[in-house]
């Protein structure tokens, strides 16, 4: 939903329900669909999906006009429909200007990511963890290989995840994890157990997570692997 004087910041909250789910107020993204290619992406119908297209026009000056002009800003999301640390943004490099106008703005913001290129903007969010205004959460789903390899085929395994974590908390960072979708019928409680405790394990602030919500077209795909 895009609001009337925002065309880049969208709002987050349609109603009760999506409000009490989430503390960040509004979300933009810097590309259009993602390359991890899940196949449990809400996306998938998208006939980019898999492809990753820069947005046109997303600048952060363009971010920071629209910041502005919102009286209380909030927390804001960044990348909530597309990782924003795709392949393409080694070269692009889109997200460091918008971390450096999120630094010097003192605004919050939270970012999640299954890549490892976002160890290459350590040092800003090293900046912005200093003064408490941001959370990087890092998105896994299982800690098995090839369970992961699966359902999400272009991203980085579990385990790397695990050290990225370990690596960006080690930097003063806060991260969280998000575990979403919860794929129904893989976990039993033990595995479950254990697979939190192995998160927790990383000194990460907390894990939280979503039900698997698909389109009609795809929603068997998840479970063709169990
Ligand atoms: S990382 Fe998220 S946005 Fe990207 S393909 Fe996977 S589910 Fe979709």
């Amino acid at each position: 939903m895009i609001s009337k004087n925002h065309a880049i910041l969208k709002r987050f909250h349609k109603d009760v329900a999506t409000l009490k789910a989430h503390h960040w107020k509004h979300f933009f993204d810097l590309y259009h669909s993602c390359s991890h290619n899940c196949v449990y992406c809400l996306y998938r119908q998208d006939e980019n999906f898999g492809k990753c297209i820069p947005i046109p026009g997303v600048t952060a000056d363009k971010i920071a006009t629209e910041l502005d002009n919102i009286k209380s800003a909030g927390i804001t999301y960044l990348g909530a429909t597309s990782d924003v640390y795709q392949p393409m943004e080694k070269r692009l490099q889109l997200v460091r200007p918008v971390l450096k106008m999120f630094t010097e703005k003192q605004l919050p913001l939270i970012l999640a990511t299954k890549s490892m290129l976002i160890r290459r903007d350590i040092d800003l969010l090293s900046r912005l963890a200093a003064d408490g205004l941001v959370e990087v959460s890092i998105s896994i789903i299982t800690l098995d290989e090839s369970f992961a390899k699966l359902l999400e085929p272009g991203a980085p395994s579990p385990s790397k995840r695990v050290s990225l974590a370990r690596e960006l908390i080690s930097s003063g960072i806060p991260v969280s994890f998000h575990v979403a979708p919860f794929i129904p019928g893989y976990f039993n409680d033990a595995v479950l157990r254990q697979f939190i405790y192995s998160l927790r394990d990383t000194k990460a602030t907390g894990v939280y997570s979503c039900i698997l919500g698909m389109r009609s077209a795809y929603k068997e795909e998840p479970f063709l692997f169990l």
